[in-house]
């Protein structure tokens, strides 16, 4: 009997070398949270990003926003702006900091954060209490953020940004690098992102002070001296140079991932844009998506949920687009600026299988049922 596999939103895809340098940190006894692979590591990412920036590895994307907002001094108090429309890893760590997060709605064109409801939750909050500490903007799903609107705003107020990439790596955004946009980036090498250490991160910097200050702090803050020494309060968030052997395995592959997700896209765009009832978030021009999940938007709740339901009927998995933050239950006391943006997509929005593992087969499949589904 012939059974068909499930087929999964985003799984990982490893390239070939990953095992050489996982065994290489056998054979050599680098089992810890430094050595060979983590400098290597770091050193594919400084070149594929390109320009001078400084990468920390981390053990996860989470772990590098926290680093983040302790590098810009965000403490109890203090308030942060954070993209609504994100994954709760983004906003998190500002509650792990003591401080208080804002959230911010979308814009339609890259579904990413609004500059205008930015600045206007910027006056309103230096009018009603005091400067907000930092900007926490996300390229979600792999699409750029109107990075100049949002530098303007950022310099204008002197408001440093903290550009989450964890979605965006081989992203770009008028030929440079997402991830190097702002005063300080981050990735994440989750299992489902567009390559993986099965679970890392990494913090970006041009300052190489900074990137030493994030390491130092990522190892527990050790002064130098023969003995522990500690004049400040550190974290265990070092990479793992078994699991940086993995990442320099991927590294190796980023480019056909970058491709394959976007080929993904091209296929689903190009055989259901007929449809009027689906739209696509389409780049605008200079900004450049790895397209790490294609996503759709439906034209009302009811069609997301029938697609959704048709593609578990065939095991498939897909799923609604991420929930706001603002409508989040951890976060209901939290001030938000908003629009209904966010809410709609939510609602009506789908993310379809996306790996760059998927096969023309497996597409097909998601595409027939879900043309049934339309046809209805
Ligand atoms: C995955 C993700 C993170 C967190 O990264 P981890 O490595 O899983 O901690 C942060 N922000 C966004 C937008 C993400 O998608």
């Amino acid at each position: 009997m012939l059974t068909k596999t499930k087929i999964y939103l985003s799984s990982p895809h490893m390239g070939g070398s990953e095992q050489k340098f996982v065994n290489q940190a056998f054979d050599t006894n680098w089992i810890a949270p430094l050595g060979p692979n983590v400098d290597g590591f770091e050193n594919d990412i400084k070149n594929y990003l390109g320009g001078n920036n400084e990468v920390a590895a981390l053990s996860s994307g989470t772990a590098a926003i926290h680093l983040a907002l302790q590098l810009l001094g965000v403490s109890k108090g203090d308030e942060v702006l954070c993209q609504s429309f994100t994954f709760s890893a983004s906003a998190n760590p500002i509650v792990y900091q003591g401080a208080t997060p804002i959230f911010i709605d979308s814009e339609s064109d890259t579904w990413n954060m609004s500059p205008d409801l930015l600045e206007i939750a910027i006056k309103d909050r230096i009018e009603k209490f005091k400067k907000p500490k930092a900007i926490i903007a996300v390229h979600l799903y792999g699409m750029p953020y109107k990075a100049k609107e949002i530098n303007e705003i950022s310099e204008k107020y002197d408001i440093p940004v903290i550009e989450d990439s964890a979605e965006a790596l081989g992203s770009t955004y008028f030929n440079r690098a997402c991830g190097t946009l702002a005063d300080l980036g981050i990735l994440s090498f989750n299992g489902n992102k567009i390559i993986t250490t099965s679970g890392g991160g990494a913090l970006i910097t041009k300052n190489l002070e900074l990137k030493n200050k994030a390491v130092f702090l990522s190892t527990q803050a050790r002064d130098q001296a023969p003995h522990y020494e500690h004049s400040s309060i550190g974290f265990n968030y070092r990479m793992s140079n078994v699991l940086a052997g993995i990442g320099r395995g991927q590294m190796e592959v980023i480019d056909d991932r970058v491709k394959a997700r976007r080929a993904n896209y091209e296929y689903y765009k190009a055989n259901l844009s007929k449809f009027d009832t689906i739209e696509f978030v389409e780049e605008p021009q200079g900004f450049f998506s790895n397209r790490w999940i294609t996503c759709i938007k439906t034209n009302s709740f009811n069609t997301r949920e029938a697609i959704r339901l048709a593609l578990l009927e065939d095991d498939i998995e897909s799923r609604p687009l991420w929930k706001p933050m603002h409508m989040q239950p951890v976060f209901k006391e939290s001030l938000s600026y908003t629009d209904g943006t966010s809410e709609r997509l939510f609602n009506n929005g789908l993310c379809l299988p996306s790996g760059s593992n998927l096969t023309e087969n497996d597409l097909e499949r998601i595409l027939n049922a879900i043309i049934k589904t339309l046809n209805k």
